[in-house]
């Protein structure tokens, strides 16, 4: 088993028509990404989703920023979210109420009453928020939802994670801990406005590699490299597969970003902390990184010359 394609994209097209695709599989940017907490399995399987979906979607960033897929809901999973920025570097972080009876529940169950939204946060310009309808089985079926109604742009998208090997009949990676590795792999097809081929050409594409798509398992997403599936997959069609995009595991959260926080908290309620606690600790939920600032700190915050 080749292990080629963990924690790469790649993209693809087929030859004269007007399809394109993605494919993806994380695997240690995963392990990294959740090194700092102890998510329950099905918690870390579905993360593993939320930022496989959030890799695919990514080529929708055409500038400097960030790209975020956020579900927030009344459930035993109030949060989950998961954000990939332009060098491909991803984070998540999820709240979850309890640890027990979370296996095989699905998306909207897990959050009760909620919204999916996808963000785009580009480093200068406006924020974009699309809201995607808790609706299907699963987060492919809300996404493909969501291309249809907002972008116009029929979109297949296959998901597949595994965080045990009962689930995924696949053999488990163990990382160098001994630790079981939670493996997620996505596919994408899209349909783009015509250009290339004829209505009828890519109508008969889209449905030909569309069903040929369908037929992936679970085991061969999560297992195969990349291009061994997609020759195989879509071996009658000439199909194009452009050179890997690796993906990893960053945090973005700096001081900087952490004293503008700060600062909007305003110095009344920092100070309270301060006399409360001693100290005011800021954790960061995305990579376990704790900021600490005394008294002086807090101080110097609001002094004029940081004060921008
Ligand atoms: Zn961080």
């Amino acid at each position: 088993m080749t292990q080629a394609s963990h924690d790469q994209l790649h993209r693809f097209i087929f030859d004269d028509s007007d399809i394109r695709g993605e494919i993806v599989t994380l695997a240690q940017s995963l392990s990294d990404a959740f090194a700092h907490q102890d998510y329950p399995a099905p918690i870390k399987q579905l993360l593993g989703e939320f930022l496989t979906a959030t890799s695919l979607l990514s080529r929708t960033l055409k500038f400097d920023g960030s790209l975020t897929l956020q579900a927030r809901g009344d459930g035993d999973l109030p949060l989950i979210m998961a954000e990939i920025n332009h060098q491909k570097k991803v984070r998540c972080v999820a709240q979850v109420n309890t640890t027990e009876g979370l296996a095989n529940r699905s998306l909207t169950s897990l959050l009760g009453k909620g919204v999916l939204s996808i963000i785009i946060d580009p480093d200068k310009g406006e924020r974009y928020q699309g809201i995607v309808a808790l609706e299907g089985e699963n987060l492919s079926q809300c996404l493909e939802t969501y291309f249809l109604q907002s972008e116009q742009l029929p979109t297949k998208i296959w998901l597949s994670s595994t965080s045990d090997n009962e689930n995924a009949g696949v053999n488990v990676n163990k990382d160098i801990g001994g630790n079981i590795q939670t493996i997620a792999s996505g596919l994408l097809l899209q349909k783009l406005p015509q250009q290339l081929a004829s209505v009828e050409e890519n109508e008969e594409t889209w449905e030909t590699q569309g069903h040929l798509a369908s037929t992936v398992s679970n085991e061969e997403l999560l297992t195969l490299d990349h291009k061994t599936l997609l020759t195989r997959l879509f071996h009658e069609r000439g199909v194009r597969v452009f050179d890997a995009e690796p993906i990893a595991f960053s945090c973005s959260c700096s001081k900087e970003r952490t004293n503008q926080t700060l600062i909007q908290l305003g110095q009344p309620t920092l100070q309270e902390i301060i006399e409360e606690e001693g100290e005011v600790l800021v954790d960061c939920h995305f990579c376990g990184f704790q900021y600490l600032y005394n008294d002086s700190d807090i101080k110097e915050l609001f002094t004029p010359e940081t004060q921008h």
